[in-house]
């Protein structure tokens, strides 16, 4: 038995939120703009509202304005439309689309019309790929908070094993390939794996990104393992994770609640703000390029 520690994805997301104010304060004093993050909902489904509706309220907290676009009923050519304005219209700093969405929406090929430098999701293939070469691009939003919350308490992955359970293009992929990143041993498992329990045993980190409720068993895990569960899931109505409350064999571990949502919440915050100063940075190197040029014709 060891004494377990807690990730605190409350304190994480806190200090991240503190620092994204400022930052809109020192954005809006230099350009007289706001920061806006367009968020949409397609469909009806119940739980996309709320996950919306709290992002929203932490873009309030920071001073971030939200254009929302609630579309009840749509068309994946309704739905790139859109996004085409929202990529051209420089008052919109970063795009958020809620998933999933409706069977009825391609939903990748809508992702990937998202202009890379609003992209603040990190949904597309284009950023996907970016991140997995290791170049500048928003990461997927929950495993990037994955990373903040291992930076935040000094967690080195270097040369551990670690272990992802879930392989989704929104969670698994992405966090083993920023494991990678950060030179872990990586093996991602899914439901063709065999002896899942062995492949966790080996793990000294361990990711749950399933979405079955305490799916990985506690005895499971490695003495002295850092268990971080992104899975959100309800046991009687009370929220779960996908992994066994691991006291006492964890060395470090994320709670659920109170672990990998708040901190998911406020890298999106995050990324918002980044993306919003790359523009301007964009901007004025393009404003730069362009009086260099006429410039160099009027030698
Ligand atoms: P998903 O798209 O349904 O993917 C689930 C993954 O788990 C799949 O790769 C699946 O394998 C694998 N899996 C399912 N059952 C398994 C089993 N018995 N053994 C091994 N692997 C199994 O889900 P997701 O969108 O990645 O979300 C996963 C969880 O994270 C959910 O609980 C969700 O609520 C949570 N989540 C949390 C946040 C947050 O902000 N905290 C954000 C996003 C998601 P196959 O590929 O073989 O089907």
């Amino acid at each position: 038995m060891i004494e377990s520690k807690i990730l605190d994805g409350k304190l994480v997301s806190k200090t991240l939120e503190t620092a994204v104010r400022n930052r809109v304060y020192e954005y809006e004093e230099a350009y007289g703009e706001e920061v806006t993050l367009a968020t949409i909902i397609v469909g009806n489904d119940k739980a996309s509202k709320t996950y919306v509706n709290m992002k929203s309220k932490a873009c309030r907290r920071v001073g971030i304005y939200t254009r929302e676009y609630f579309l009840p009923q749509f068309t994946t050519e309704g739905l790139i439309s859109l996004i085409e304005v929202l990529n051209e219209d420089p008052s919109v700093n970063g795009i958020l689309i809620q998933h999933p969405l409706p069977k009825n929406i391609d939903e990748k090929k809508c992702f990937d019309k998202i202009a890379l430098e609003k992209d603040v999701d990190g949904l597309s293939s284009h950023s996907f790929g970016k991140m997995a070469f290791g170049e500048e691009a928003f990461g997927a939003a929950t495993p990037t908070g994955i990373m903040h919350i291992l930076d935040f308490y000094h967690i080195d992955v270097s040369g551990k094993k670690a272990c992802v359970v879930g392989r989704s293009p929104i969670l698994g992929k992405p966090m083993a390939a920023m494991l990678l990143n950060r030179n872990a041993t990586v093996t991602i498992c899914h439901t063709k794996t065999q002896n899942l329990e062995d492949e966790i045993k080996s793990a000294d980190i361990v990711i749950g990104a399933v979405g079955k409720p305490e799916l990985i068993k506690k005895d499971w895990l490695k003495e002295g393992a850092v268990v971080i569960d992104a899975g959100y899931n309800y046991i009687n109505g009370k929220p779960v994770g996908d992994i066994e409350n691991p006291t006492s064999v964890a060395s470090l571990y994320t709670p659920v609640p109170g672990g990998v949502g708040p901190v998911t919440i406020a890298t999106l915050l995050t990324n918002t703000i980044t993306a919003a100063e790359k523009q301007k940075q964009l901007d004025k190197n393009k404003n730069y390029t362009e009086k260099q040029y006429i410039k160099e014709v009027n030698k």
